[in-house]
């Protein structure tokens, strides 16, 4: 059998409609017929099932055959299907829950209360967990961890995949346990209403006009990263280019796919067959830089996997100089973004991924410098100068339209072409006029105000060089040029991840006195935006090993490359470095630097994680240091290395040797530098009051006020 309509829904399991304005997180539809793509935005469920049922309603009617893919659990654990409905047919769990899920035509729902509920059914604590701290049931715990003797399989066979999430999760990022709740319903919805012609695989094999699958659109993330439109929204680009894919699939294979796996279960569509769906999303939307681009291995083009090893350090080396260190990690990675082209206008902060040539030259012709009188230079002289003046005049955009015949004068005006007959022009300030004659004294040199056609740069000649991050004068230079598009980097996509069990997400009061508001997550957000990366904001898990573990499956699918602070060393609560450790892919990198703890460096899925110090002024540094070289070798942009100054210090320190020390310094009214107070790793106060860092070198050093050190102001990191 072969589909004719394919089309990819991004679910939603939230609990207020989606914004007025087209975002993420919120539901999409994507459609792809013989011709085009459509992608639709619904800010509720009830109005995106609306617009489905209206959807397959037409295509029946036309006879085209449709196949319709959501990206939620069809089904959970064949344990729970049978503890609740006597039989192992997930299609009758999907009327059971249909039974007891109210979702309003606003969202409003009742989802936290059925799980409450369903969880009664089991011994122990469990299976569903997580919910806001308001909706406050026994029956319901907040963390996974809290579970226990509940009896039932955490995954479904096909939930093995990383970054699947377990279907009992109904809360924070990544909760398909929600989405499902409050899908399945719906759908079970859209069964009533079209009988026998929906067909849900596997559970059904039956041909019908319908055909529902559950599908992961996270499958193929890095595809869609690289070939969504320029700030696609992620979601818009998921369903669209899904869509896109499906309907290019070999369309017996796709028959094939919507058939495997376990009727009891249910499947993840295409979960095997990655490399064909991703085949078919570049056959779907072919690249134009792709045809472009040269087959050079080193080409930033196709993201290059980094290996799993790449940070490994010698071992027995007890502390690694930070020299050594930034030039290991240089070593260790590589750009990791594909290319698109954008309009030059939108350019400011890309990274430009080819040489780019002028198009024409700047300027195009000939033109005056200045206000004044242009005329031949061979018919003039030394002394009083007498020309009689053409009538009209040149003007920038009104060229002159005839020629100045030799020995006469025209008013010409700053960017004016120079027309035929002229080519020196007299200052307007050293002229006299009656209108009808021009007086000047003479010599004037040859050309004198004039500038030539392609002084600034010829046509064809090199403007814009690959690897430099596009700044505005770069756009007016592109501009000028008539360069109207550029070939740019991907944006790296930076995920931000915060651990620890003291920590709580946003500063509201009242907190109990154990717990601390996040500082690092937005500090490391607004770096990442501060240097024109997309920020991915990963939220704060606790110190556990499976929560830790669970957003780093979701970071790697969202994300280029992941910062997390806190529990980064190698003491009992130090939980990041021990996941990563027992992974096999942490390097810990012991760096001769204050402040700052060993640095973890590990591969996730691919990619890498820098595990920062949970201290603030420590993950700054670090971050400063370390994190913002990397990041800029993997966008494309190079290696960078902070320009900073040598200025006379205010301060005075007796430093040791052995480590390289970064100190919260700003300059004072003499242009000194000074130093906060405190060298406390504690003391957030300090990076706020600090407009950059003071960096003593490695060795010893005794520094007392008017020495000279070196001075790198927080601009110099790219620091807004
Ligand atoms: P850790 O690296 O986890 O041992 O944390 C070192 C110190 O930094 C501890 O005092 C933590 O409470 C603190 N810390 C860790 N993460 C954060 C954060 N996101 N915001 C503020 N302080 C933090
Ligand atoms: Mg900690």
């Amino acid at each position: 059998m072969s589909f004719d309509t394919f089309v990819v829904v991004d679910w939603s399991g939230a609990s207020k409609p989606s914004p007025a304005k087209p975002s993420k997180d919120a539901i999409w539809i994507g459609v792809a017929r013989e011709k085009g793509v459509e992608a639709s935005y619904h800010r509720t469920r009830h109005d995106a099932i609306e617009t489905l049922a209206a959807l397959f309603e037409a295509e029946r009617a036309a006879g085209r055959r449709v196949v319709a893919g959501f990206d939620f659990p069809f089904a959970y654990p064949k344990e729970f299907t049978q503890a609740l409905t006597g039989s192992s047919d997930p299609l009758r769990l999907w009327r059971a829950l249909s039974e007891r899920v109210e979702d309003a035509p606003d969202n409003a729902n009742n989802r936290f209360q059925v799980a409450a509920e369903l969880n009664d059914l089991f011994p122990g604590v469990g299976p569903f967990w997580g919910c806001p701290e308001t909706f406050a049931d026994p029956r319901l715990p907040t963390r996974g961890t809290q579970r226990e003797g509940h009896g039932l399989p955490e995954r479904r066979a096909c939930d093995g995949t990383p970054g699947a999430q377990p279907v009992w999760k109904l809360y924070t990022t990544g909760s398909v346990g929600s989405q499902a709740l409050l899908g399945i319903p719906r759908l079970q919805a859209l069964r009533t209403r079209f009988g026998d012609d929906i067909a849900v695989r596997p559970f059904e094999s039956r041909e019908a006009p319908i055909t529902l699958v559950e599908l992961f659109p996270s499958l193929i993330a890095r595809t869609v990263a690289e070939l969504a439109e320029p700030d696609e929204i992620k979601d818009r680009a998921q369903v669209r280019i899904l869509a896109g894919a499906l309907r290019a699939l070999d369309p017996q294979r796709l028959d094939a796919m919507t058939r495997e796996g376990d009727a009891k279960e249910g499947w993840i569509l295409g979960l095997g067959h990655e490399d064909a769906l991703i085949a078919a999303a570049r056959r779907a939307f072919p690249q134009p830089s792709e045809l472009a681009m040269p087959s050079d291995p080193e080409s930033p083009l196709l993201p290059p996997r980094l290996r799993d090893d790449c940070f490994a350090m010698p071992q027995g080396v007890a502390w690694v100089p930070v020299d050594e260190a930034l030039a290991k990690l240089q070593g260790a990675l590589r750009p990791v973004t594909g290319t698109t082209t954008i309009a030059t206008a939108r350019a400011a902060g890309r990274v430009l991924a080819e040489d780019v040539a002028a198009k024409r030259s700047n300027p195009p012709m000939p033109n005056s410098a200045v206000d004044g009188y242009g005329f031949a230079h061979a018919t003039t002289g030394s002394g009083v100068q007498r020309l009689p003046l053409v009538a009209g005049r040149a003007a920038a955009g009104q060229p002159y339209p005839h020629a100045v015949p030799a020995g006469q004068a025209v008013r010409i005006l700053t960017g004016a072409i120079l027309p035929e007959g002229v080519d020196t022009v007299v200052l307007e300030e050293d002229t006299n006029t009656d209108g009808t004659t021009v007086v000047f004294d003479g010599p004037i040199k040859p050309r004198a105000n004039t500038r030539k056609d392609g002084e600034d740069v010829a046509a064809g000649a090199p403007a814009l060089t690959k690897g430099q991050r596009l700044r505005a004068p770069d756009l007016a230079l592109a501009s000028a040029l008539g360069i109207a598009e550029l070939p740019v980097h991907r944006t790296l996509r930076v995920g931000v991840l915060s651990t620890g069990d003291e920590i709580i997400a946003s500063p509201e009061l009242p907190a109990a006195p154990h717990k601390i508001w996040d500082a690092n997550r937005p500090m490391l957000l607004s770096l990442a935006q501060g240097w024109h990366y997309e920020p991915v904001d990963l939220g704060h898990v606790g110190d556990d090993a499976e929560e830790i573990a669970e957003r780093l499956h979701e970071g790697a699918r969202e994300a280029d490359v992941i910062l997390t602070s806190g529990g980064a060393s190698a003491g009992d609560e130090d939980h990041v470095s021990a996941l990563l450790r027992a992974r096999g892919t942490l390097s810990s990198w012991r760096i001769a630097l204050k402040p700052g703890r060993p640095l973890a460096l590990a591969m996730w899925e691919g990619v890498p994680v820098f595990g920062l110090p949970g201290n603030p002024v420590a993950a700054l540094v670090c971050a400063l240091v370390f994190a913002r070289p990397a990041l800029s070798l993997m966008s494309g942009a190079g290696w960078t290395a902070p320009q900073g100054f040598t200025v006379p210090a205010a301060f005075g320190k007796r430093k040791k040797p052995g480590r390289r020390e970064y100190l919260r310094a700003r300059l004072n009214a003499e242009g000194a530098a000074e130093v906060f107070g405190s060298e406390g790793s504690g003391r957030i106060s300090g990076l706020s009051w600090a407009d950059g860092l003071v960096e003593l070198p490695d060795e010893e050093m005794n520094v007392t006020p008017g020495t000279p050190v070196r001075y790198i102001p927080y601009a110099s990191f790219g620091l807004i």
